[in-house]
């Protein structure tokens, strides 16, 4: 059985080449090799000739196919369309932060399937339908590939580009191992999020499985009626249970959660919408990310400046918790939060 490199951790790789006599020390050059030099050695130091032949014979390095790329002449964003090794093709895109200390680094929001299922009514993404869920190598190799083609590290990963990452959660968990590993991607485990529209299940599983990830939570409503206007994936896991599975969550690991708030002007910035999150949220420590929302059709607006400083107003009389201003950028090349759709070809257009 051929053993594909990059979709696996360290050790899972060390489990699958120990008969052929490989180390675990060797196991994790290989890993290194593959994630950070996207190479397969021809020579290793402590590895007789003999084994590497055997590994290079059991082993696939498999790459994804850069389809399309596009810079943002506004702000940098940078969006990659690639192509794997099943149906479909799907986007990533780099995320500037240049200005800290005059050191530059990368953020880079990842895809986890093609399409979505969800149906938010306001991304791109979810009107796509979905396709399939990407492989644990399909999402590192979208890490490995925009390295190589920028002038400064990686420094964080966020699993909020297209698809439902909580749907795809063994692949995903397996990519963030990966990219975290010290001798894989070497992005601090704090530094990866992963993202949810609130699958339940999935939150359950993170918590239970003690994940260092960050997880992020989009509510976008404080009530189940008006979340469900927008966001099918309500009818399945309510409000209600959902806020269950996050005060369990911060219950859990005494994290703060990150919630995020997708702005659509008119329907969740009034001053109605901010005391209804402060009841929601009452006693539980969080962060809230305020996003404008990007909607291509531009059926969602997001709010006037006017409107978010009153919203801003609102949250710090009702609400007494960190409020973030979340920029999300790129959306001249259709690269911001909600945008990502591609639908096939070698076009641009490109979620959670
Ligand atoms: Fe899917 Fe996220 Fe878009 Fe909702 S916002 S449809 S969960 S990609």
């Amino acid at each position: 059985m051929t053993v594909w490199l990059k979709d696996r951790t360290a050790d899972e790789l060390h489990e699958a080449l120990a008969p052929l006599g490989v180390t675990r020390r060797t196991a994790r050059r290989l890993q290194a090799a593959a994630v950070r030099r996207d190479l397969l050695p021809s020579h290793l130091p402590e590895v007789s000739d003999q084994v590497l032949a055997r590994v290079r014979d059991a082993v696939r390095l498999p790459r994804l196919v850069l389809r399309d790329k596009r810079v943002s002449a506004r702000d940098g964003f940078t969006k990659y369309l690639f192509e794997g090794e099943g149906q479909g093709l799907f986007e990533a895109v780099r995320i500037p932060l240049l200005h800290r200390a005059g050191k530059g680094r990368y953020v880079v929001c990842v895809s986890s399937q093609v399409g979505c299922p969800l149906g938010c009514a306001f991304c791109a993404t979810g009107r796509m339908g979905f396709t399939r869920n990407l492989a644990a190598w399909e999402m590192v190799d979208q890490v490995v590939r925009i390295q190589a083609d920028s002038r400064h590290p990686v420094r964080g990963v966020v699993f909020m580009g297209m698809g439902e990452p909580l749907l795809n959660y063994e692949a995903v968990v397996r990519a963030a191992r990966i990219l975290s590993e010290p001798c894989g991607g070497a992005v601090a485990a704090k530094a990866i999020s992963i993202s949810t529209a609130g699958i339940v299940p999935g939150i359950r599983r993170f918590t239970a499985d003690r994940l260092p990830f960050r997880l992020v939570v989009s509510l976008l409503a404080a009530v189940s009626a008006r979340r469900q206007m927008l966001m099918p994936v309500e009818t399945a896991h309510p409000l209600p249970e959902l806020m269950a599975a996050v005060r369990d969550h911060h219950a859990a690991t005494g994290r703060r959660v990150v919630l995020a708030w997708t702005m659509i002007s008119g329907f969740n910035t009034r001053e109605a919408d901010a005391v209804e999150l402060a009841g929601l949220l009452a006693g539980l420590p969080v962060t809230l990310d305020l996003i404008d929302v990007n909607d291509a059709t531009g059926r969602f607006r997001p709010p006037s400046a006017e409107e978010l400083r009153a919203f801003r107003d609102a949250l710090r009389k009702h609400l007494g918790e960190p409020v973030a201003r979340r920029y999300s950028g790129g959306a001249d090349i259709h690269a911001a939060c909600g945008m990502l759709a591609t639908t096939g070809a070698a076009a641009e257009q490109g979620g959670s």
